[in-house]
Formats: C-alpha cells, structure tokens, sequence
C-alpha cells in the first residue's frame, strides 16, 4: 500500500507574519493543497497509519498523510481550524525545547536571520571569521573544506544559503555552534529570544489541545539536532526528553511516532527507536511511503512544494505514481 505523506512546516499569511521574508507557505495555497490532496487521495490519521503497519488493517483507497513539523503557533492558529472545516486529520511533530522552555530552535535562528538581512554576504563573514579564530582547533576544518562541503546548492536553497544553514546547524563543533548563531541572531535580528519563541511555537497547553482535537501528535525529539550526528549516548538522551514531552502533553506512547529532525538518521538511532516502541518515523526524502516494502522508520514524505497548490491542478506525477500503485481487487 502507497502513502502519500506530506511535510508542512510554517503556513501563515505573509502580509500578518512578524517576520514576512520568512520562507512560508501561504495559507491561501495550504487550503488549495488541501483541496486537491482530498479531491485526489482519503486524508488518513496517524493511529489509521499504525493500525495498518502493526496490525495490518486496511487503509482507504490512495491514503494521503499530513504531518506538520516544528510546533509553530501557525499549527493551532491556522492549520487545526482549517483540518476541522474540512473534517481531516493531521500529525504533528513539536520539538520537547521550543515548546516546553521556549527557547529558539537555532534552526528557527538561522531562519530569521535569513529572512532579515538582504544579501548573505555578512552572514558568511562573521562565519568565517568565527571559523579564522578558532583555527588551530584540531576539530575546526579549513575554510575551504567547509566551502567544499556545505557551499553545495540542495533542492530548496543556493549554494549561499545552504552554506549559511548547514555550517550553523551542523558544520562547526557543537560545543561552540549555538554560541555563533546566538551571537549573529543578536547582531542581525536584534530581538529577545522569548519574545520571538511566543510568536513562533505552540504551548504544551496547545499541544493537549491539538490531543483533545483527535490529532495525533509525535516526538520530534529535544533539541532539534541532526540526530546522526549525535553518539547512541546523546541519540538516546534525545529520544528520551522527547518521550517526556509526549507523556506530559498526554499523548499515549505504546504506538508512538517519531519525525527526524532535518531527516536525518542512522543505524544506532533506529535501534534505540526499534527498542522503545517506535511505530514509525519519518525522514525529509522525498518520495511516497511504500507500507509493503520500507522500514517504518524510515517513511518519506514529499514536500508541499512537490505537490500542486491549486485545489483544480491536474494530478502531478506523485499523484499519478499513487494512482498507478493502486492494486486491482
Ligand atoms: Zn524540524
């Protein structure tokens, strides 16, 4: 059986956002994707989606699976009145920091400071200039290795950018990273962290509430860190505080989910998921969800930019690959 699973993450009107430039989906386009995805597929929950793995039950004809990540307020304040409206489940990923002690994700950092200055160029001086000062650290890699490996384009974002993300969510040493991205959140942005986390995420009160909606709500882990770069010891510490979250927001875990944060995951990771009851989990790969054949650990889910965002858009080739798996009774 094919899923078509789709990843959201902020959904808002630019003209009302706080921080406009921030890359979002338009509300207006979130109600037509939602329009074709019901006119195309059933709109599933996330306890259909393990009925079907872990008990085998049927799943309706070309299931379609809607997952939000990261806890954003637009999630309560935008998404859940529309789903209702449309009488449609969704599964939602609030990462246990942001919510619980209302600390900015650096991922969501970065993202502002993206969104606020007009070009790159500075961002990637006080880059390398944090990268010429510590030089000499035998875990600091040349400037150049650092270019090589994260000034790549990727499917969403130029070379720049991309750079900018992935040396601030990944590249330079743990140790001293969030320091960098405080310090460019500061110079740049210049707001109060809190302030910008009440705008940004969801409550743990929200959260319940989305519970007592009948959505399903998974673990999207602590910190929102690349797992796979993590050691079983943190992976674990990880996946524990995000299973706290879930006990504290109600979420009843015999059957939990999981959703890696940028995708990321490894073999370690999945066997400590495997050992705690993991139903199933997600990664960023863009691709449809073959219940028969892949991992549930490891289920991938198309991008709302992959889909059409107009309700009368003509099926797009994941639609017709969806169509085209169904099996003849
Ligand atoms: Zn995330």
């Amino acid at each position: 059986m094919i899923v078509t699973i789709v990843m959201y993450h902020y959904v808002r009107r630019a003209a009302e956002s706080p921080c406009p430039r921030l890359n979002a989906l338009d509300t207006g386009h979130f109600l037509g994707q939602l329009d074709y995805l019901i006119r195309h597929h059933t709109i599933i929950g996330g306890q259909q989606l393990v009925a079907a793995l872990r008990h085998g039950r049927p799943l309706p004809e070309r299931p379609a699976l809607l997952t939000f990540d990261d806890g954003y307020l637009d999630h309560v304040r935008t998404v859940l009145p529309i789903l209702q409206r449309h009488r449609v489940p969704g599964v939602f990923f609030p990462p246990a920091r942001a919510v619980s002690e209302r600390r900015v994700l650096d991922v969501n950092k970065v993202h502002y400071v993206l969104a606020t200055v007009e070009n790159t160029a500075p961002v990637i001086a006080m880059i390398e200039s944090f990268v010429a000062t510590h030089a000499g650290r035998p875990d600091i890699l040349d400037p150049a290795e650092y270019r090589r490996r994260y000034g790549v384009p990727n499917r969403f974002d130029g070379a720049e950018v991309n750079y900018v993300k992935r040396m601030l969510q990944l590249g330079l040493p743990a140790d001293i990273r969030s320091g960098l991205v405080d310090a460019i959140f500061r110079e740049v942005v210049g707001r109060d962290e809190a302030a910008v986390a009440d705008e940004l995420y969801m409550t743990e009160d929200q959260v319940r509430a989305l519970v007592a909606a009948g959505m399903t709500v998974g673990s999207h882990g602590y910190a929102h860190e690349w797992m796979d770069s993590l050691d079983p010891a943190d992976q674990e510490r990880e996946v524990d505080l995000g299973l706290d979250f879930l006990d504290r927001v109600g979420v009843d875990r015999r059957d939990w989910l999981m959703c890696y944060p940028y995708g990321a995951s490894n073999g370690s990771l999945l066997d400590i998921l495997r050992r705690k009851g993991c139903a199933a989990a997600f990664v960023s790969r863009p691709g449809l969800a073959e219940l028969d054949d892949d991992d549930p650990l490891l289920l991938a889910r198309l991008d709302t930019n992959d889909l059409p965002k107009e309700a009368g858009a003509a099926p797009c080739s994941w639609t017709e690959r969806a169509f085209a798996a169904r099996v003849p009774a």
